[in-house]
């Protein structure tokens, strides 16, 4: 029937879904190879366990830059959170597609599930992704594709639609009994721990679109470290919360830095991209720190004042008896 061997590309977050939609595929001796999108909201790990149990390659493609023009702007918005689900998996699907020629693949799976996600898996988001990446000929979705119109794959039997599947809701009943089934020993969650979907984390990378324009790598890797606490005038402040918050806050110390540390035992605090130079911004930068210590019930509290050219000790003196709210300032607080 076949005189090639069929080739898919499919897109491996790693999650239960994606997972069982490659092996589904797998067992129609359809060569699969896993695409992971990564970016620092959500990473390869589970993509790469996935792959491993599957036996499959994986190609990982930062997606960074390219996706934080779609995160500014989304087409079809967010969903609860920051999470651009549909310009998200249509910017996935888009980018796959470009992929096929390179990978000579025959067409693209997905582990999306009908009416999974009240978002971002209802029909017509699925027809919306589809269209709006532009490949709708290309991408097949075993797991409910019985659900679903007769796709070309199937018309002219690269694929055979009685093998696939008919899930549809919300339930992941039937994804646990084919993983059970076929002896997958680590169920993978089904989200994949996308950041985006995080309150908290929603909430500082909202603060960092409207008050910074050109965003790098490192303001993104910031936000998953530490409290973050934006002051009146617009200075951005970060507590380290454990000794390992701290080290990587110290290790992301720079040039355009100014950093605050108390006596010990304290955290690090860092104001990233800001050089403190004005004595009321310093003196209230470092109550934050001092209050961020062991010894905020001192009378006198040394805290030291760093930048890469400059150092000196600044003393807190009586710092409760100041009564200072600073959790108004904390972004999680708000
Ligand atoms: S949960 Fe995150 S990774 Fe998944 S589609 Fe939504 S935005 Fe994209």
């Amino acid at each position: 029937m076949k005189d090639k061997k069929i080739r898919a590309l499919a897109l491996l977050s790693g999650g239960l879904d994606s997972t069982l939609a490659v092996w589904l595929i797998l067992q129609q001796g359809v060569e699969v190879i896993g695409i992971n999108f990564t970016t620092p909201f959500f990473g390869p790990k589970n993509a790469i366990k996935a792959s491993e149990a599957l036996n499959i390659p994986l190609e990982i493609i930062d997606i960074t830059d390219e996706y934080l023009k779609i995160l500014k702007n989304p087409k079809y918005g967010y969903g609860k959170n920051l999470n651009p689900c549909i310009d998200c998996h249509a910017f996935m699907l888009k980018k796959t597609f470009e992929l096929m020629k390179k990978y000579q693949a025959d067409f693209i799976i997905t582990g999306e599930v009908l009416g999974e996600r009240p978002m971002s898996q209802n029909r017509n988001s699925l027809n919306i992704v589809a269209k709006y990446s532009g490949i709708k000929d290309y991408v097949l979705r075993p797991l409910s594709a019985k659900l679903l119109p007769l796709t070309r794959l199937e018309r002219e039997g690269l694929i055979d639609r009685e093998k696939l599947l008919d899930i549809q809701g919300r339930s992941r009943k039937r994804q646990l009994e084919l993983a059970k089934e076929i002896g997958l020993k680590e169920i993978p969650t089904p989200s994949g721990g996308c950041l985006l979907t995080e309150k908290f984390f929603a909430k500082r990378l909202l603060d960092l679109l409207k008050n910074k324009e050109n965003i790098t790598r490192r303001d993104l890797e910031l936000l998953k470290i530490g409290r973050h606490f934006r002051l009146p005038n617009n200075i951005k402040v970060i507590v380290g919360r454990d000794k390992e918050e701290n080290e990587k806050l110290l290790s992301y110390f720079d040039e355009k830095d100014t950093l605050f540390k108390a006596k010990e035992p304290s955290a690090v605090v860092l104001v990233p991209d800001n050089i403190i130079n004005e004595k009321e911004d310093k003196e209230f930068i470092a109550k934050i720190s001092a209050y961020y210590s062991d010894h905020k019930r001192e009378s006198e509290i040394p805290v030291l004042y760093k930048t890469f050219y400059k150092e000196e000790i600044l003393l807190v003196r009586d710092l409760l008896k100041e009564n200072l709210e600073f959790s108004i300032y904390n972004l999680s607080c708000r």
